[in-house]
C-alpha cells in the first residue's frame, strides 16, 4: 500500500508538519503528524482537501475567447447568451462528452474534486428528444467517470422564455421539458448516478424565468431531499422582470414561496437588498458564487459583507468555465468585495485572520454540503480526495504553512497544484492529469470542427 508523506498538510485543527497519509479503498485510512521519513514514503507536497466545483455549465468551456470582440454599443449579459446560443446549436453528443471531459480535466488540474453540473443542453439541435432522452447526460457521467472526478448530477429543468411565463425562445429548444418528461429523465439520472463512484443527483430548476410558481413545486416535491440549485438574480434585468412580474425582488419571491433551507444553493444572487440578505442567510442556503463568470459576464458584486456579516455560506463555481481553478475563483472573489468597498482582507473572519484560509474553508464546506458529498476534511475515514500544491512554487516560497492558502490564492493559479487524487486514485501528477494527452487531442479535434461549421 503505498503511503505519501507531506511535508504539510491542512488537518481538521490547522496546518500540521511532515504528515504521512495512507490511502486505501477509497478512503484515508492513516494520518501521522511529525512523521519521520521511510525509504518507502512518496514525497508529496502541501496537502489540502479537494475543494467542491458547485456550478458548471462544462459545454461552455468550448466557447471561451469567442465571446471577447464588441457586437453591440452595449454588450451585457444578454449578448452572450446570444452567442452561446450560436455555439450550443451545433454540439453533437460527441462535442458534448469531449468538451465536458476536457473541463473537467482542467477543474482537476485547478484544485477542484467534485463538479456539480447543472446540466440544461438535453435534446438534439432541432429540439427533439434523442432515442434516449438521456443521452447527454450520460454524455456527462462518462466525461465524469473517463476524468476521474467526482460527479453531482443536477439535471435542470427549462420550460418558458421569461416571466409571465413567456414562450421559449429558438435558441432554448435543446433545453425545454414538461413535468413528466423531466421526471422520466431525472429516473435516468438517478441510474447514470448510481454507476459512479461517490456521485450524488440533485435537481435543478433553471431559474425563476424559466419555471412557473406551479412547475417550481413540483419540482421541489421531485427532490425528494435532495439538492436545489437554482440561478437567481444574476441580472439587474431579471430583478426588474421579476418585480415587473409579481411586484417582488427575485430573492424575495423564491423565500415567500419555495421551502428554502440548507438543501438549496442559490447560484449567483448577485443583487439583494439589506433584507433578502437577512432572510437568506437565516434560511440556511448556500450562495454558489461564480466570481470570475460574474466578471466576465459582467453580472455585479454580490453583497458580500452583508453576506458575511448575516453568517451565510458560500459556494464556488466556475459556471461558463472561460478559466478554471479554486485560485482563480476564490481571488476573484475577494478582489471584487476590495474594489467595491476600498478595503483590504474583506472577507477574512476576523482580526488575525487569512484572507485565503478563511475563504478556503468556507467554500470547501459550503459546496460538498450543496452538493451533498461528505464534509472535505484530510481525517481517517473521509474519501481520499486531495489536493497537493507544489512546495517548489514561486507563490509558496515565502513564509511557512500559515502563508500557504494565501500565497496559492493570492499569489498563484492552478499551475501551483502538482497532484492530485480522487477516491485515493492518483489523477493529476507533475500538475498534469494522467491522460491529458489523449483528452486534449479529442477535444481540439471537436473545438476545430466546431470553429469550421
Ligand atoms: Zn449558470
Amino acid at each position: 500500500m503505498p503511503t505519501h508523506l507531506f511535508k504539510h498538510a491542512l488537518l481538521p485543527d490547522g496546518w500540521a508538519d511532515s504528515v504521512r497519509i495512507v490511502m486505501s479503498g477509497g478512503k484515508i485510512v492513516s494520518v501521522e503528524a511529525g512523521a519521520v521519513r521511510r525509504p518507502d514514503d512518496c514525497a508529496g507536497g502541501y496537502a489540502l482537501s479537494g475543494m467542491a466545483n458547485v456550478h458548471s455549465h462544462a459545454f461552455q468551456r468550448g466557447m471561451a475567447g469567442l465571446a471577447e470582440r464588441r457586437r453591440h454599443g452595449e454588450d451585457s449579459f444578454w449578448s452572450w447568451r446570444e452567442i452561446m446560443y450560436w455555439f450550443l446549436d451545433r454540439m453533437t453528443p460527441e462535442d458534448v462528452e469531449a468538451i465536458a471531459a476536457q473541463a473537467f480535466m482542467e477543474m482537476l488540474q485547478g484544485g477542484f474534486t467534485r463538479v456539480g453540473e447543472f446540466h440544461y443542453l438535453h435534446h438534439a439541435p432541432d429540439g427533439t428528444a434523442y432515442d434516449d432522452p438521456a443521452e447527454l447526460s450520460s454524455r456527462i457521467a462518462s466525461a465524469a467517470d473517463t476524468v476521474g472526478i467526482r460527479l453531482t448530477l443536477l439535471p435542470c429543468f427549462y420550460a418558458h422564455g421569461d416571466f409571465g411565463p413567456q414562450p421559449a425562445l429558438g435558441g432554448q429548444r435543446r433545453f425545454l421539458h414538461g413535468l413528466d418528461a423531466y421526471a422520466s429523465l431525472l429516473d435516468r439520472c438517478a441510474g447514470l448516478v448510481r454507476g459512479l463512484d461517490g456521485a450524488a443527483l440533485g435537481i435543478a430548476p433553471h431559474s425563476l424565468r424559466a419555471v412557473t410558481p406551479s412547475e417550481l413545486d413540483a419540482l421541489v416535491a421531485l427532490a425528494d431531499g435532495r439538492p436545489i440549485h437554482i440561478h437567481v438574480a444574476e441580472q439587474t434585468r431579471e430583478v426588474e422582470g421579476c418585480l415587473g412580474w409579481s411586484g417582488r425582488r427575485p430573492v424575495d419571491w423564491l423565500l415567500d414561496h419555495a421551502p428554502v433551507d440548507h438543501r438549496w444553493c442559490l447560484i449567483h444572487a448577485t443583487h439583494m437588498d439589506a433584507s433578502e440578505v437577512g432572510r437568506l442567510a437565516a434560511a440556511g442556503a448556500t450562495i454558489g458564487l461564480c466570481p470570475v463568470t460574474e466578471a466576465s459576464l459582467g453580472d455585479g458584486i454580490f453583497p458580500g459583507t452583508a453576506w458575511r456579516d448575516a453568517g451565510g455560506r458560500i459556494a464556488i463555481g466556475t459556471d461558463c468555465n472561460v478559466a478554471i481553478g479554486v485560485a482563480e475563483e476564490l481571488r476573484q472573489l475577494e478582489y471584487a468585495q476590495r474594489l467595491a468597498t476600498r478595503r483590504r482582507n474583506v472577507m477574512a473572519s476576523g482580526l488575525g485572520a487569512s484572507t485565503g484560509e478563511t475563504l478556503f474553508a468556507a467554500a470547501a464546506a459550503g459546496g460538498a454540503s450543496a452538493l451533498d458529498a461528505p464534509a472535505p476534511a484530510i481525517r481517517v475515514g473521509s474519501p481520499a480526495d486531495i489536493v497537493a500544491l507544489d512546495p517548489d512554487a514561486a507563490c509558496l516560497a515565502a513564509g511557512g504553512p500559515a502563508t500557504i492558502l494565501d500565497g496559492w490564492l493570492f499569489g498563484g493559479d492552478r499551475s501551483a497544484v502538482r497532484d492530485v487524487w480522487v477516491g485515493g486514485r492518483q489523477v493529476v501528477a507533475e500538475g498534469r492529469h494522467c491522460q491529458a494527452a489523449a483528452i486534449r487531442a479529442v477535444y481540439v479535434r471537436c473545438a476545430r470542427r466546431l470553429a469550421a461549421l
